[in-house]
């Protein structure tokens, strides 16, 4: 998953306006996935996690997620040495291999707790999958990783698959493909940012009013939070809200969408998470796929691009889930002051406006 090179540019545009002696690299790089594996390796959580290779997927498992078109276009673009997918995503030599890891690897994470191997798996993949459409690559998602686990799930007989998605931005890909169905409860925390592309409906935006459709109405809740919500905010709005909703839903399997651009750090979001923050929802996560899912929980890598402070923030993230006694790991960098008042009150917010929209969830 290295070999995917999105690139350099101003910011994450991949274009260069001639003002600058210096271009960044794209957001989206492989050194954070470098970090977020040697964090894991050499951290003080290693000896509690085991490892398994993931393999590439076939085009018969993209096809339960993805349209045949869109399939083909990636083929091509592959084949006719790359394309710019949209105005932040590139498909360049080496990416269509990587994409292809990335789905399958995390197809093997899913099988892993399906088949009864274990109750706990991460993928550690990338490029990220959430803003994936079923038709077309969106802000640097080309395949929608967690969308094909849940699809695997489903079809391997669960009638009942709750997402909780904490990367800062909403998860659109997957709330489009599910938003139709009560098998699948998404749940996405996000920022409020409304849609990040001018062309884009209403439906891409995030925003509160958009709790799903038909046999789907209420099955899909989004959390716009507003910037500096940090720990407190966050986990303020985990215990108001995902909590009871997952409490009343009670899911056969948990998949846990994380993103560390949720964090103090990012060049993407302002969401201002700590490490403490992460482990504080990996554990509220653990305790919630205990109570429903006998444990299983599958967490699926989204977005986190400070290359550093991204791979602290996972490793307090799975301390959390792996439930372990104390902090293992301190946090290095936490400094900004808190001011979660703002996000405490739009929880307030929507906590009524889902008691009186929401019909499973009229008495939270
Ligand atoms: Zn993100």
């Amino acid at each position: 998953m290295l070999a995917h090179d999105a690139g350099s540019g101003m910011f994450d545009t991949g274009l260069d306006p001639g003002f600058l002696d210096v271009l960044e690299k794209h957001f989206d790089g492989a050194d954070r996935v470098r970090n977020m594996v040697s964090i894991l390796r050499r951290g003080p959580i290693a000896p509690f996690l085991s490892w398994h290779s993931g393999c590439p997927a076939h085009t018969s498992d993209l096809l339960k997620f993805h349209t045949q078109e869109y399939i083909d276009e990636l083929v091509q673009a592959d084949a006719s040495g790359g394309k710019k997918l949209d105005k932040t995503t590139f498909l360049n030599p080496g990416s269509w291999g990587a994409t292809l890891l990335a789905a399958g690897t995390t197809l093997s994470a899913a099988r892993h707790i399906l088949d009864g191997r274990g109750k706990m798996a991460y993928a550690l993949v990338r490029p990220p999958g959430h803003h994936a459409h079923p038709d077309r690559a969106d802000g640097y998602c080309i395949l929608n990783n967690a969308g094909l686990a849940l699809q695997l799930a489903l079809d391997s007989g669960l009638t009942k698959i709750a997402v909780v998605d904490i990367d800062a931005h909403y998860g659109n890909g997957t709330a489009e493909r599910f938003y139709q169905t009560d098998n699948v409860l998404t749940i996405s925390l996000h920022m409020k940012h409304g849609s990040w592309d001018p062309s884009y409906s209403h439906a891409q935006s995030g925003s509160a009013d958009l709790t799903g459709e038909g046999k789907g109405l209420g099955y899909n809740l989004n959390i716009p939070l507003p910037n500096g919500s940090g720990d407190a905010g966050y986990e303020y709005a985990v215990n108001e809200l995902v909590v009871p909703a997952i409490d009343k839903f009670q899911p056969q399997l948990l998949v846990f969408v994380i993103g560390q651009d949720s964090s103090a750090f990012d060049p993407l979001a302002r969401q201002c998470l700590t490490m403490e923050g992460y482990r504080r929802i990996g554990k509220i996560m653990r305790n919630m796929a205990n109570r429903h899912s006998d444990g299983k929980i599958l967490i699926v890598q989204e977005g986190g691009y400070n290359i550093s402070y991204s791979a602290y923030c996972l490793h307090a993230t799975l301390e959390g889930v792996l439930n372990l006694e104390a902090p293992l790991l301190d946090d290095p960098i936490a400094f900004y002051p808190e001011d979660e008042k703002y996000a405490v009150k739009e929880v307030d917010v929507l906590k009524k406006f889902w008691r009186e929209s929401i019909p499973f969830l009229k008495d939270i």
